[in-house]
């Protein structure tokens, strides 16, 4: 069965097409700009060339037009027509504690995904306008909605609750979610695969260092912590995201700089960061890392600063699960980034870590990077959030 990933914003649109038999992808792309002038759509299918095509999308329905027109194409479209195309998954942010796992989508599950848009305002509409979309373009097709939070719904009260008044969670439902949990899903049952060893029975922490980046703890097959919050703000540093701040840093600074708490927010998610720490000098790690190799103190001071944070996660989440068997890199860094993995592991001496530096500078697919004696297996693994909906979607409409 050939399945329809679809990851909508509020004005971009990925989408991938998933054989389920042979879990390759058969085309992939992107719309950009939609609502906007010069929106855009990128179309590869697989051997073939990468085509970029600008054209109006005034919505997201013309959008995925679009894309249903590109993979139906005579010439370079990859199934003859739309019957072909057997289910649909969306990537759905936010799934509050009402979704535990994956679900096909009917009028219910709609509502309480809207329900949720108070926790994710900027997401979880735009995941709606991608669903309604494609309903209006394959009335007949089964969807399923794969939510980034439902895999840390296992975390316990201990560690899902904040230090403030219960009222609030009682009444707002203000309590630590998480997010890619698709992806720290992936990645702790693909570790226990590749290393042989009963998911049941390991404990993983998976560090997921992209441009979002956040670190979990998975114990015998659930995830028991993870660093992002309410929202995805918190925890480690990120590309342009602060991470875990002082709460009164809001007030002292809106108050110093004139600013009300939105223009602080502002700052917290898209001017801090690596990007913030280096003195702006980029939120991409390529460029932290070749500023670090030159000994530019902007890209030293941030990325000593990043990687002391992550290890102080991976210490706090070893204590959590009284332990831990493998530590897993994934995402755009964990996956590319060996000197990330280097630094966090010299912190990492009191687990045992030893790092065989061939084997981390190696690339590609699951990679043991930790030397055969040492006590703590550390791993990149690369993550494949969009295989891992296509999985969850052929479950439930198979
Ligand atoms: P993601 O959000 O998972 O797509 O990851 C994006 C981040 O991965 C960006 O900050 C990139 O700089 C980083 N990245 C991609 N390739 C490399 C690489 N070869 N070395 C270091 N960082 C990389």
């Amino acid at each position: 069965m050939k399945i329809l990933v679809i990851n909508c914003g509020s004005s971009s649109l990925k989408f991938q097409l998933i054989d389920s038999d042979t879990e390759q992808c058969v085309a992939k792309g992107l719309c950009e700009r939609i609502g906007i002038e010069g929106s855009m759509i990128t179309y590869s299918p697989a051997g073939g060339e990468k085509e970029k095509t600008v054209t109006p999308m005034a919505n997201h329905t013309q959008a995925i037009q679009l894309v249903l027109n590109a993979l139906t194409n005579e010439k370079t479209g990859v199934v003859k027509d739309l019957s072909e195309i057997g289910a649909v998954g969306h990537r759905i942010v936010h799934g509050g504690e009402k979704f535990s796992t994956s679900t096909i989508i009917d009028d219910e599950v709609m509502a309480a995904i809207e329900a949720c848009n108070d926790l994710a305002p900027l997401h979880n509409p735009a995941n709606l306008i991608g669903i309604n979309a494609c309903k209006e373009l394959m009335p007949t097709t089964p969807m399923v909605a794969v939510f980034d939070t439902a895999f840390h719904q296992t975390m316990p009260e201990e560690a899902y609750l904040y230090g403030i008044p219960y009222e609030y969670y009682k009444k707002y439902k203000i309590r630590r979610y998480g997010f890619h949990g698709t992806s720290h899903a992936f990645v702790s049952k693909r570790a226990a695969e590749f290393l042989n060893v009963p998911y049941e029975s390991l404990k993983t922490i998976v560090c997921h260092l992209g441009n979002g980046a956040s670190i979990s703890a998975v114990k015998n097959g659930q995830c028991i912590d993870t660093s992002m919050g309410l929202t995805p703000l918190e925890g480690l540093i990120m590309g342009t995201r602060s991470g875990d701040i002082d709460p009164a840093v809001i007030e002292f600074l809106a108050n110093k700089e004139g600013m009300s708490v939105n223009d602080v927010l502002n700052v917290l998610n898209k001017k801090s960061g690596v990007l913030g720490l280096s003195d702006n000098l980029s939120s991409d790690f390529r460029d932290i890392e070749d500023g670090y190799f030159k000994g530019d103190e902007n890209a030293v001071r941030a990325m000593k600063t990043f990687c002391y944070r992550v290890a102080k996660y991976i210490g706090a989440y070893a204590a959590a699960m009284n332990g831990v068997d493998v530590i897993c890199f994934t995402a755009g860094v964990g996956e590319n980034g060996p000197l990330v993995r280097s630094l966090v592991c010299e912190h990492l001496g009191y687990l045992g870590v030893t790092i065989d530096e061939e084997q981390n500078n190696k690339r590609g697919d699951d990679t043991v990077i930790s030397t055969p004696d040492s006590r703590t297996k550390v791993m990149f693994i690369p993550t494949n959030e969009e295989l891992a909906i296509a999985r969850e979607t052929y479950r439930l409409v198979k």
